[in-house]
């Protein structure tokens, strides 16, 4: 960014301080008894204060409570939270801050501290409102994972009575990912560097597979016993527990057996769109793969497609399908 961009960008940000993240949030769950068991079970905590009435009612609490750490947990609003409006005017405050950062290539997010203050416990029965507000964001700062900005919200529950019954400070850091800062330095050094896929991890049992791959040839394992394919490779046939293979060379054709497109987080080294497919290969096993040479929008389950290995990058060899 030029030091113009930067300052629109800044008071862009800026402009956030003092507003609401969201409106208001209540949980679709009053604070309940259910709940509380299947937190201090998954938490491991033993404390009989929060399960055991007879226990609660003799304490000094006088009845079964939730423990303190729960709070959030009473506005969370569960997995609708995750589909967010496409619609850009729809999106709350949060997304909005958070897609400035983003399109200016701070597409790192990382959750960096929590403080939580707890007024009064709470029991089943019990209603929480969670009121965030976008308290404070930060100047640049480097850090190791990349320069960028701490925002910092501040939320307050308050009990169906209104009354406040705990806070939370909760920081992020969006951060421009280190990758890309040194791209952009090379750049600046007029030195290109791209960066590379992550490599395929190569262990005893399939290390063959990918030096075969390296030779541009996509192997097939096969039971020297019983002759059935198997992939991805391993040490055993499942068949006949035979651990005596050799493979044969897949002619990659197939069709697509079912595919996802991946759109975040990107990762440096990919092309996107990025379509991740498993494909059902004619000698009958399947391989997971890229699908290339065509729009997302175009690729269908069942669809024909023909495989080569080709250098995707400096360092890696794939194989990639096309549509036949
Ligand atoms: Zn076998």
């Amino acid at each position: 960014m030029t030091p113009e961009e930067k300052k629109v960008f800044m008071d862009k940000i800026h402009a956030f301080v003092g507003m609401e993240m969201a409106p208001p949030t209540k949980g679709p769950d009053d604070v309940n008894k259910a709940m509380i068991r299947h937190w201090c079970e998954v938490m491991g905590d033993a404390n009989p204060v929060y399960t055991d009435e007879a226990f609660a009612k003799a304490s000094s609490k006088g009845s079964i409570i939730a423990p303190p750490a729960m709070l959030q947990a009473w506005s969370l609003e569960g997995y609708p939270m995750h589909s967010p409006s496409k619609d850009e005017a729809l999106l709350d405050n949060q997304r909005k801050l958070h897609k400035v950062f983003d399109d200016h290539g701070y597409t790192g997010v990382l959750g960096t501290n929590c403080t939580q203050e707890y007024f009064r416990d709470l029991k089943p029965g019990d209603q929480v409102i969670a009121h965030t507000v976008i308290d404070s964001i930060s100047e640049e700062k480097a850090t190791q994972r990349g320069i960028g900005h701490f925002i910092e919200t501040v939320t307050r529950f308050t009990d169906q009575n209104g009354e406040k019954v705990g806070e939370m400070r909760f920081r992020v850091l969006k951060f421009i990912p280190n990758e890309s800062n040194k791209v952009e330095s090379a750049k600046d050094e007029g030195k290109p560097e791209v960066p590379t896929r992550i490599a395929s991890p190569r262990g005893h049992d399939n290390a063959w597979w990918w030096q075969q791959v390296d030779k541009g040839v996509v192997p097939i394992q096969r039971c020297k016993n019983c002759q059935t394919l198997r992939h991805p490779p391993r040490s055993m046939c499942g068949e006949c527990q035979s651990i005596e293979w050799d493979f044969i060379e897949s002619k990659l054709e197939g069709e697509v057996f079912s595919f996802v497109e991946l759109h975040y987080p990107k990762f440096p080294g990919y092309q996107y769109p990025l379509i991740c497919a498993v494909i059902s290969l004619g000698e009958g096993t399947r391989i997971v793969s890229n699908i290339v040479g065509c729009k997302p929008e175009d690729v269908k389950i069942g669809m024909k497609v023909k495989g080569k290995v080709e250098q995707v990058d400096e360092k890696t060899m794939l194989p990639q399908f096309y549509p036949a």
